[in-house]
């Protein structure tokens, strides 16, 4: 499954979300920190990288 990177606007926690495409479009993505729906997605491309196995 696709994971997704957010950025808190509230509190700046970063932190990610793993989830099919069809939760994704219907989810309310919350910060685990400060429970704000004020979150920004960020670029995925970095996971890519780090879930690589060597
Ligand atoms: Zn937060």
């Amino acid at each position: 499954m696709p994971t997704y990177a957010y950025l808190c606007s509230q509190c700046g926690h970063e932190f990610t979300c793993i989830m099919s495409f069809r939760e994704y479009k219907t989810a309310k993505v919350t910060c685990p920190q400060c429970n704000s729906p004020e979150v920004k997605q960020q670029m995925t491309s970095f996971i890519s990288k780090t879930s690589r196995k060597s």
